[in-house]
């Protein structure tokens, strides 16, 4: 798709409105484009897929069920400011993520709880019984540094190798003692029942889908979106040439040409199956985690996530790959210091009028409302600096 790139003209410091260049269509990308065009600027957003809402779009399948493309996307926070600002473009359907682990032969719940100790050792322990066993387990550790020290302080080395080793192996082809604390530490240990994956504030799934969410986020008279356009087709010598800022949310690394290294980023190949007219839904509940077995992590059948009623059923199952789109960084000591080095490259181009934000181009493991939160903390200190526009 064909953009017109405006001609080199002096980059003002100031400016009562001015034009944005947003590149990513994603969360971080929308959120900052509306952002700017409601405080009057004018917003080109590029995206070089063929769609917008970047990892979180969803869309019919041929058979006419929602499914999400690059794998299930479940909203959760405890930000009241991030909720209130998304019930903006949606409404939401209640629904609470449950996972089940696909381990020894027996599905139980993930978080591990009173119920998957219970049923993993034929135990019928209270809750106390159960804080009792894990203390009895686990390996205490002073300093948690890594992943492994996590999971070994909280639930021992037997149900690490059961629910851990194996899955993180294959999520990230690292050990666990290879990944930065934070990776396991998104796993919390209960000792009561509660089987839900995640326990913010807030959950649940945009009523009529991510991609409607995005489309209203970015209908605004002031925003323009240009799919199938790279932005590095468009770059010239100066990458804000042409705009009077930038807000980049595509890899770091890509936007630098790589020139300290390339920042590894973990990708997935997503296999979809759809299974026509069945009684009842395939898994018991919305995510079947296989930490021990096949070459895929989690399988997900969409219609739990999203209540739809259909004849049929759309799944999807997740092989962790480096080849393909950066979907995760990789939270390790090591790409943590090539990040820093790459930040402080950002923050000089800052004085160019150029905004970092969003997973890729923090290289954060953020959930989807960490990005809007990023997205939203970084537009206030933008336009703090600017001039009021006049068409406020
Ligand atoms: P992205 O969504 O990656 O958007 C970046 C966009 O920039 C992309 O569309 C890309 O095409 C575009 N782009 C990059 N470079 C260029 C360029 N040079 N020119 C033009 N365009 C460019 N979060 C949750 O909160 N809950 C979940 O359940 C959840 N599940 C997830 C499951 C999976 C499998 C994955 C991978 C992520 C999941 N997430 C989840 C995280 C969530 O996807 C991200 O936090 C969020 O989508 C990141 O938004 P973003 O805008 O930063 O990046
Ligand atoms: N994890 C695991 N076993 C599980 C679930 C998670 O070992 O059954 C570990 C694994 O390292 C994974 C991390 O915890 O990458 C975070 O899991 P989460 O479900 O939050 O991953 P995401 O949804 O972001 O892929």
């Amino acid at each position: 798709m064909d953009v017109d790139v405006a001609s080199s003209t002096p980059v003002p410091a100031r400016s009562l409105s001015m034009r944005f260049l947003v590149v990513g269509a994603g969360f971080a990308g929308a959120t900052c484009a509306r952002q700017l065009a409601e405080a009057g600027h004018d917003v080109h957003v590029v995206d070089r897929r063929e769609h917008i809402a970047g990892n979180a779009y969803d869309h019919l399948d041929e058979h006419g069920v929602l499914v999400h493309r690059y794998g299930p996307h479940i909203f959760h926070t405890n930000s009241d400011k991030v909720f209130d600002y998304l019930s903006r473009f949606t409404a939401w359907r209640a629904y609470e993520h449950r996972v089940l682990a696909s381990v020894d032969n027996k599905r139980v719940p993930i978080p591990i709880n009173r119920t998957t100790i219970n049923t993993l050792y034929g135990l019928d322990l209270d809750e106390a019984g159960v804080a009792a066993f894990l203390e009895r387990v686990r390996e205490p550790r002073e300093n948690l540094r890594t992943s492994e020290d996590v999971v070994l302080n909280s639930v021992g080395r037997e149900l690490c190798d059961k629910f851990f080793r194996g899955y993180t192996r294959k999520q990230w082809g690292r050990d666990l003692g290879e990944l930065s604390a934070g990776v396991a530490a998104r796993i919390p240990t209960r000792t009561n029942d509660d089987d839900r994956y995640f326990t913010d504030r807030h959950q649940g799934m945009p009523a009529e889908g991510y991609t409607r969410l995005f489309e209203r986020l970015l209908d605004h008279p002031a925003i323009r979106v240009s799919l199938e356009t790279d932005w590095r087709d468009l770059r010239q010598d100066d990458p804000v040439d042409g705009w009077d800022r930038l807000v980049y949310s595509g890899p770091i690394d890509e936007y630098f040409g790589g020139v300290l290294g390339k920042l590894p980023y973990r990708s997935l190949r997503f296999e979809h199956r759809h299974v026509a007219d069945v009684d009842a839904l395939q898994l018991p509940v919305g995510t079947v985690n296989h930490p021990n077995e096949h070459g895929y992590t989690r399988e997900t059948e969409f219609r739990h996530l999203t209540g739809q009623d259909h004849a049929g059923t759309s799944l999807v199952r997740e092989f962790p790959t480096d080849e393909g789109d950066p979907y995760y960084p990789i939270p390790a000591a090591e790409n943590e210091a090539l990040y820093k080095q790459y930040q402080a490259m950002a923050e000089a181009e800052a004085t160019r009028g150029v905004l970092f934000v969003g997973r890729l181009a923090q290289y954060r493991y953020y959930n989807m409302d960490q990005v809007v939160a990023a997205a939203l903390h970084a537009c206030e200190e933008l336009l703090a600096e600017l001039a009021p526009p006049v068409n406020t």
